[in-house]
């Protein structure tokens, strides 16, 4: 992710990423009391620009809200900073990284202070290029009661990692994960849409992240006329659907080929999710006029 040329930004300063320490007395560290978020700049003709950068840093700002974590910088401050990151490292594409996290304390009590860091890098489309084999995984998303899972906070991305790294073990790409009722959520870290009868589907927010990127399909639907559809799926749902893709910033739009046995019978080149992915590429490499559609 970084060598000894890499800046970040910490706390208002651009440092090397190398000579930064971190605090082992902290409970960002201890508790995974933090927030974050992930964006990620293209290489569009009028150089890099950041998707939807300012909706990122809001989301950021919210998470912070809801765990009580200091947040004193602006919204544009951090955008233009993020933007500074990049051309110090020398991206054009590249994903990039902002944590807010607690400070000096190692009690279980709300932070007083906070630090903010962005780091940015390469990073090709996180789940590849290829269609993904899919399975539905025995580990739940957090209950809503439980944890705020509309969120970005650290500590709770450990459910993904299990799910995520139990899934692999078993010789899939990604694990879909239930909620506590046992509806289909979404992907460890990205929503879920299926099709079925030229309609797509997307489960509500109760217990879905609010993907930016699932805002943007819902835009991208309603530009291009496709039926979509907010609903609570069941795994038979999905099991019989005609196709079905995942979204998220760092993996892009990535068709599903298979779930647990189920193939899917739609060629992806046909699906309603193909011609939503290459319109999706086009507005994030052009991000010309996108204001019109989103
Ligand atoms: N679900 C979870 C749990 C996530 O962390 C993310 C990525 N931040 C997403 C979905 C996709 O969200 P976005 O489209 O805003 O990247």
């Amino acid at each position: 992710y970084y060598n000894h040329d890499t800046y970040i930004f910490l706390d208002g300063e651009f440092v090397k990423a190398n000579e930064a320490g971190t605090d082992f007395f902290g409970q960002a560290l201890h508790y995974g009391y933090g927030a974050f978020e992930g964006l990620r700049a293209y290489a569009t003709h009028n150089g890099a620009r950041i998707f939807k950068a300012e909706e990122h840093f809001e989301r950021l700002k919210k998470s912070c809200e809801a765990i009580n974590l200091p947040f004193t910088w602006t919204t544009r401050e951090l955008s233009e900073s993020a933007y500074e990151l990049l051309e110090r490292n020398n991206l054009r594409a590249a994903y990039i990284r902002p944590l807010v996290f607690s400070g000096s304390n190692m009690h279980l009590t709300s932070a007083s202070a906070s630090h903010i860091v962005i780091a940015a890098w390469e990073w090709g489309p996180f789940l590849g290029q290829n269609l993904l084999n899919v399975c539905i995984s025995s580990i739940r998303r957090p209950d809503s009661n439980a944890f705020q899972i509309d969120a970005k906070i650290s500590g709770q991305y450990i459910n993904a990692i299990r799910a995520t790294s139990d899934a692999i073990q078993q010789g899939f790409d990604e694990a879909l994960m239930l909620d506590q009722d046992g509806f289909v959520a979404q992907a460890s870290s990205e929503n879920l849409f299926i099709e079925k009868d030229f309609k797509l589907y997307t489960p509500p927010l109760d217990n879905a992240f609010p993907g930016i990127t699932r805002q943007t399909v819902i835009a991208i639907c309603k530009e291009l006329n496709i039926d979509i559809v907010e609903k609570t799926l069941t795994i038979e749902d999905v099991l019989a659907a005609d196709s079905a893709f995942l979204c998220g910033t760092a993996a892009g739009i990535i068709g599903i080929q298979r779930i647990d046995n189920t193939t899917y019978p739609e060629d992806w080149e046909n699906t309603i999710g193909s011609s939503i992915q290459r319109t999706y590429k086009k507005l994030v490499l052009e991000q010309e006029n996108y204001e019109v559609i989103i």
